[in-house]
């Protein structure tokens, strides 16, 4: 049988080696409770804090905060919910469900900044929203999970930075993968680390001096009061690996290969594309036009072929994906969109004998 091919890196980009190492290093004494202050506790603190130093290398900052979360989820729910100061918040529709869903609920006016049918936003709408009063905040991504478009974040913070609204980006899809560093003009950015080779179930917040976000999780003091409860110091310790082995050359050098898969599915299989513009170079979404996505990811995972849509099967009934649905194409497109993401891995990817199997596959 042939040997299966992990084509959902968006999802979930399985743990490396540097990152089980550092976790093996540490399991013969694991650490025990960060809180106490006994020599043992005072162990465990010393791993966080070098992990909380760690996140901050790898978002090229000195100052700020760090918020050890149990995910991207939990960082934009903590962002979000804990904004300070009244007005409206200004996001996008194509936004993961943790900013997008969350954004309906605060019970704020929320600005949509528009966006074309190639998922890019509509930067003079921005502007526009940046010029009107009332608005308390910005949060857009640094990268779609779904599409793999990249947000001109330096420029949009730029121009948050002169309207003096703070800005907050979901980062999840680039730190750990892609350089990146926090600019001025961005006062808290989302880390994920199983998007980059870290522990599942493990993230943070990074939060610039003096935008004080108030706690979603409230007990004890821990995270400076920002997320009580015991720290979880293997995950910190694991996502501060991935951080710091980070091969962004790996990550990039993946464009090429996604380049030729994308060509060869577009010829071959009369795919079409979504998402234009500067993309994530791992990501390509394509529409298998008049198929059900559902109907592709089952037959692509029969055939060894793991590939993922932002879709949902309830109960026998498709639920689209709000952000292939945001970019308004046809019904045909928007129900056959999946998406296929590569990890450091497929840098020497067999991309004809890959699509041969989606080709027979299908
Ligand atoms: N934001 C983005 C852009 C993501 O891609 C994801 C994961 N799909 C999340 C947030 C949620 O991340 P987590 O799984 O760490 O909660």
């Amino acid at each position: 049988m042939a040997e299966r091919v992990y084509l959902d890196h968006n999802a979930c980009s399985p743990m490396t080696r540097s990152v089980v190492d550092a976790l093996r290093a540490v399991l013969d004494a694991p650490p025990v409770n960060a809180g106490s202050v006994h020599a043992e506790g005072q162990g465990a603190r010393a791993m966080l804090e070098r992990a909380r130093r760690d996140v901050k290398r790898a978002l090229g900052v000195r100052g700020g905060t760090v918020v050890f979360t149990s995910g991207a989820t939990e960082a934009n729910n903590l962002v979000l919910r804990g904004w300070p100061g009244a007005g409206a918040l200004v996001t996008s529709r194509l936004e993961h469900p943790s900013v997008r869903t969350v954004a309906e609920d605060l019970g704020r006016d929320v600005v949509w900044v528009p966006n074309n049918d190639g998922g890019r936003l509509d930067i003079d709408a921005l502007t526009a929203a940046l010029a009107t009063d009332g608005v308390a905040g910005v949060s857009l991504m640094a990268a779609n999970n779904e599409l793999g478009t990249r947000n001109p974040i330096e420029a949009i913070a730029a121009g948050c930075a002169d309207a003096g609204v703070p800005l907050h980006v979901d980062a999840a899809q680039v730190v750990g993968r892609l350089p990146f560093a926090v600019p001025d003009g961005v006062s808290a950015v989302t880390l994920s680390a199983h998007k980059c080779g870290g522990p599942i179930g493990t993230g943070a917040l990074w939060l610039r001096d003096g935008f004080g976000v108030e706690a979603l999780i409230r007990g004890g003091h821990q995270e400076r009061g920002r997320r009580a409860g015991t720290e979880d110091v293997m995950g910190a310790v694991g996502m501060a690996a991935a951080l710091s082995h980070a091969d962004h050359a790996a990550w990039q050098g993946l464009a090429t290969v996604r380049d030729a898969l994308e060509a060869a599915l577009v010829e071959r299989l009369g795919v079409a594309v979504n998402g234009s513009g500067p993309r994530l170079p791992n990501t390509t979404n394509v529409s298998f036009v008049g198929r059900e996505a559902e109907e592709v990811i089952q037959a692509l995972d029969l055939a060894g072929i793991a590939v993922s849509a932002g879709s949902a099967c309830t109960a026998g009934s498709i639920d689209v994906s709000p952000v292939i649905a945001a970019l308004g194409l046809d019904d045909a497109r928007t129900r056959g969109a999946v998406r296929i993401s590569l990890g450091p891995e497929h840098v020497t990817l067999d991309v004809p004998s890959l699509v041969d199997r989606i080709s027979n596959a299908l």
